[in-house]
Parts: C-alpha cells; structure tokens; sequence
C-alpha cells in the first residue's frame, strides 16, 4: 500500500460554501485561540517546555463549553490545526521559518482539513462530514482508503480538496531500461539517452498581463493605505481595512489568478514530464540535490530552475513508489569531466564548452548528456 495524494476542484453549493466557510472559521478560531496561549505561556515562563498538539488536543474540549458554536465543527479538522500550529511551531525554533502568525477572516487563501467521514459516493461526488455530498471534477478515479484531505479556497475564489489516499501500487509494466538524468538551468532536464526537455519560461509567457495588474495593485495599495491612515488620523470609529477596498481586492485577484495560471502550467509540464519517465524506465537515477548547490543563487532564472528541480524530485518519490519503479539519488563525481564511455578524466570543462572529444577513446560528447551517462553510472 502506497499513500497518494491528488487534487480536484470542489463545486460546493451555496449552503455547502457556506458550510465550508464556517469550518475554516472555526480552524482559524482554534489556531488563533491556541497560537494566543502559547504566546502568553511563553512570556509568562519562557523554560516550560513546549507544548505537544496532543495537550492542545486536550483542551479542545473546554473550549467547545465555552465556544458552544464550536461543536458545529469537524472535530478532526481542529486537532489536524493544532498539529499545524505545534509544526509551525516547530520550524520557527530551528530557525526554518518565521513565527506562526495570527489568521484573518480577509485573507482570501483558506483552508481546513479533516480526516474523518470522507467518502467517494461515485466517480464526481464526495461526501464531506459536516458538509455533505460535493460535486468534483477533475483527478482519476481512486480507488481506497481515503486518509485525509484538505478543503483549499483560493486566492481567486475557487475551492480545491486535496485528498490524500491509502492505495495499491499500480505497477507499469517493466521495461528493463534504467535512466540517468542530468538537471540543468537552461535545459531543464537532460537524459542519458539524449533527450533534452527545455526550460519553458511559463511567467514571461505571462509576464505583461500580469506586471499590468501588478502595477495597478502597488498603485491601489498605497492609496488604500494613505485612506486608511486619514480613517486612524481623523478617529473614525470603525477604520476601513484593505480588504474594505474593492479596486484593491479586485487587483490582488487579478494577480492571484495570473500566479496561479502560471503555477499549474508549470505543474502540468513536470507531471508530464516525471510521467514519462516512470512509463519508460524501471530505474531513474538523478543527482542528490545537495551536491547542486541550491542555496547560492540570486538570479531568477536560477531560482526558477531549484523549484523545478525539488518538484521533478518529489513527483519521482511518489511515481516510482507507486508505479513499482526504482528512483535512485547519486552523489556523482565530475560529471561533466569524466568520459562516460572510458572513464578518462579530461579536466575542468568551462560552463562554455558545450561539447568535447575525449582524447583517449576519441568519443564525441554533448555536455549534459555525457553528465546525464555519467550519473546513470554512478552510485
Ligand atoms: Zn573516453
């Protein structure tokens, strides 16, 4: 059994909207009520140690006395956002992230999860506790366990459950042929066996239509805020907020939508991508991504490129493990000097010499797919 994760897009009803809608404000209540606690506990003697989502599992009860409204809730959403809170928690005291911070009713991105009462009825409806039966689309039919799964509402006003799926592996059939792959900056993806799969730029293709709004959003934003600060100045009693600015809403979900186009383009062509791989070969062999160096960039182009490298990486894990295919991570050794027909090593190749000979066996190389041959090889 494998565990699989898809997404599909919800088209809840008004009173299922609705619905949903009180959950996530019952999880952002629950979040906030908690993430208040640990401050003050904190502050109050910052040695104790800290507390576990189990122990604010704990107080969830006397929480439902006083909140009465709560009991409305999906009881397993609220302990899957203590679990949040103590992991963000978490990540903030390794230095990870930045400090939890409180959630709010105008943030146009929402989201609880739960793990109980989740059902397929049939191939385009699921039933949710709590919220009933939700047309979907989207997504192959799934078979299994549902574990879990998290109701997203986006910043462009679409709802989203990501499911999470106890499975069978559904083995592709052998091929017998292993792989190497080489990950680059300007080719996004070199294989031992010559095939080369470009970067595409999906946020230039984009990039006008979105700087338009962009620009329209810095502009609106600024006023929004001079109004705001003359509401504060002149003590009005009830000063406007951002979200109160509809050209200003309308602009951040003008940019939103653009993002999220240019995300799911992205998305799309790695799926397609990492699939083909795991149809073709048994064995996909790939660089560790430590040894790439991924901190130690500052151009865009590169930071593009880490992203798609990590995602290439986490599509692989979970296809290979549930096609019944093989991802091996090696840390190889001068890829790009090594001949990967002789083994003679040649030296320092400059980032400028895209091709070379080998002089001891006389062999032609391309660049990055000698790399790509020399990493199926490695180990
Ligand atoms: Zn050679």
């Amino acid at each position: 059994m494998v565990l699989k994760g898809f997404k599909l897009r919800l088209y809840p009803n008004e009173a299922q909207q609705l619905a949903i809608n009180q959950n996530f404000g019952f999880n952002r209540f629950i979040w906030n009520q908690m993430l208040g606690m640990l401050i003050k506990r904190y502050e109050n003697s910052p040695e104790t140690k800290l507390l576990s989502a189990f122990d604010l599992n704990n107080l969830l009860p006397t929480l439902k006395q006083e909140y009465p409204w709560l009991k409305q809730a999906e009881s397993t959403s609220l302990q899957c956002t203590n679990a949040d809170l103590i992991g963000a928690y978490k990540k903030f005291f390794k230095g990870h992230a930045g400090f939890p911070r409180f959630k709010s009713r105008k943030y146009p991105k929402q989201s609880y999860q739960c793990k109980m009462g989740i059902k397929f009825t049939d191939r385009t409806h699921l039933k949710l506790s709590k919220i009933g039966v939700v047309r979907f689309r989207g997504g192959q039919q799934a078979l299994g366990k549902v574990k879990s799964v998290a109701i997203r509402l986006t910043a462009t006003g679409k709802y989203f459950a990501s499911v999470l799926i106890d499975t069978d592996i559904t083995k592709l059939p052998k091929t017998g042929l292993s792989v190497g792959i080489d990950l680059g900056v300007s080719d996004l993806m070199i294989t031992s066996t010559g095939v080369k799969y470009p970067t595409i730029r999906f946020d230039k293709r984009l990039a006008k239509k979105k700087h338009y709004w962009e620009k329209r959003l810095a502009r609106r934003r600024l006023q929004a805020k001079q109004e705001i600060a003359c509401d504060h100045h002149n003590h009005v009693p009830e000063p406007r907020e951002l979200a109160d600015f509809k050209n200003y809403v309308k602009a951040r979900r003008m940019v939103a939508q653009y993002n999220e186009k240019i995300a799911n383009q992205r998305y799309d062509y790695l799926s397609k991508l990492t699939k083909a791989l795991v149809e073709q070969f048994d064995v996909v062999k790939m660089e560790d991504l430590k040894t790439k160096n991924l901190l130690k960039n500052h151009k865009l182009a590169r930071a593009i490129a880490n992203q798609a490298w990590r995602e290439i990486r986490r599509q692989l894990t979970y296809k290979c493990a549930f096609y019944g295919k093989q991802l091996v991570t090696v840390s190889p050794y001068k890829t790009s000097q090594l001949c990967s027909s002789c083994g003679f090593d040649d030296g320092k190749h400059p980032l400028e010499i895209r091709s070379w000979t080998c002089p001891d066996c006389h062999t032609q190389h391309d660049r990055d797919i000698n790399a790509a041959r020399n990493i199926l090889q490695g180990s």
